[in-house]
């Protein structure tokens, strides 16, 4: 008669095995053929990005990154650009119905860029190319020179487009990668930067107090609220606001033991994320003025956190607010950045960063929506 043996033999099902099989059944399902070689990235070495900070001696960092075969991959897109408009219009048209859209596409792939945040610069090394940068020490006044992160982290920020005189709210900025690229731009007069998190709001004013000068500082605010309340004290008040939510954060939860949301213990909180994103996209929204611009991005594959999430805030905005609220064209982002990134070309709405081993950055998925009234 044979009798199973139980715990002895059986391994043990870990964080990140339970993770794995979940996003198996999931993701198989959703990206089909592609799934097999995102999944062997996310498993792989990540590829980091150095954003340059602007506030330390630039020159000098951007000459050590040069040094080391890095380029900026936002001025790399300016080539793009240029390519662009030296072709004839039919070749950068795109497969729509509408000539009227068609020529307002190739307008904004054409001239979009130029005015979105010029002063951002991230540097990575190139397709194919698995260097790695080392952390950055501090000049002589103690500032460091470069910030290090998934360089698809930048997309949603400059998709924000930061315009001189921005009043500007980050409503999940710790530990402070986008805030910082946001301040970059020079633009923002006003940035409120807030994370429910005490202490990860405390690595936020580490970064603040190691890449910005004093004088900076005065234009950031930190608080640490639940950003779903943020309309108990704060309405139709910014130009923009990122609203960068909490997720599975697939990557880490395929790598890292610790703190991952794929444990037993954290089941719950798991299955209610959408339920908590919906709530801080709407509270982005609320907060944005009529004609401001959200954008709400993640670290994750998943539809249901992704699309799904922008198409309810959508509808609730509409039939609880009565706010009218359009979902904008970024497929121009995807034609700037091929050679850096591996775009998914199918989403519905917005623009999802796949992990490629050739380009192993991201998951980062962006959308970005106008609040019209
Ligand atoms: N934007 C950050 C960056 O680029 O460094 C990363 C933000 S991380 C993806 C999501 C953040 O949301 C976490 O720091 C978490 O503490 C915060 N968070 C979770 N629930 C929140 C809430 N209800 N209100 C505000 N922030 C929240």
């Amino acid at each position: 008669h044979y009798k199973k043996k139980w715990a002895a033999t059986a391994p043990r099902a870990t964080n990140t095995r339970v993770a794995l099989q979940i996003f198996d059944m999931n993701y198989g399902d959703q990206y089909g053929a592609l799934w097999p070689s995102i999944r062997i990235s996310l498993l792989s070495v990540q590829k980091y990005g150095a954003l340059v900070n602007n506030f330390s001696d630039v020159q000098q960092v951007i000459q050590g990154l040069e040094d080391l075969n890095a380029v900026d991959f936002i001025q790399e897109s300016q080539k793009v650009i240029e390519e662009l408009d030296s072709t004839t219009e039919e070749d950068v048209s795109v497969p729509t119905s509408s000539p009227q859209i068609q020529t307002e596409l190739s307008k904004t792939q054409a001239h979009h860029f130029p005015s979105v945040s010029p002063n951002i610069k991230c540097y990575t090394f190139p397709k194919g190319d698995i260097s790695r940068f080392h952390q950055a020490r501090p000049d002589i006044i103690g500032i460091l020179g470069y910030y290090l992160l998934d360089a698809a982290s930048v997309l949603p920020v400059l998709a924000l487009d930061i315009q001189p005189g921005s009043i500007v709210l980050d409503l999940c900025a710790a530990p402070g990668g986008k805030m910082l690229a946001l301040l970059q731009t020079g633009c923002c007069r006003e940035l409120a930067a807030n994370d429910l998190s005490v202490s990860r709001t405390g690595r936020l004013r580490n970064v603040l107090r190691s890449y910005l000068p004093k004088e900076i500082h005065n234009i950031v605010r930190v608080t640490s609220w639940d950003g779903r309340n943020w309309c108990d004290t704060e309405t139709d008040t910014y130009d923009k606001v990122l609203v960068d939510v909490p997720c599975t954060n697939d990557r880490q939860s395929v790598l890292e033991e610790d703190n991952n949301i794929f444990t037993y213990a954290r089941k719950g909180e798991r299955q209610m994320l959408p339920m908590l994103q919906l709530q801080l996209l709407i509270a982005g929204v609320l907060a944005a003025k009529p004609g401001g611009e959200v954008v709400y991005s993640t670290c994750s594959l998943s539809e249901l956190q992704n699309e799904y999430v922008v198409e309810r805030a959508v509808e609730l905005l509409n039939i609880q607010y009565s706010i009218n609220v359009r979902v904008e064209d970024l497929s121009h982002f995807r034609r700037l950045f091929q050679n850096t990134f591996s775009f998914y070309p199918n989403c519905r709405l917005g623009e999802l960063v796949l992990p490629h081993l050739t380009a192993n950055f991201g998951p980062m998925y962006f959308c970005k929506l106008h609040r019209m009234n």
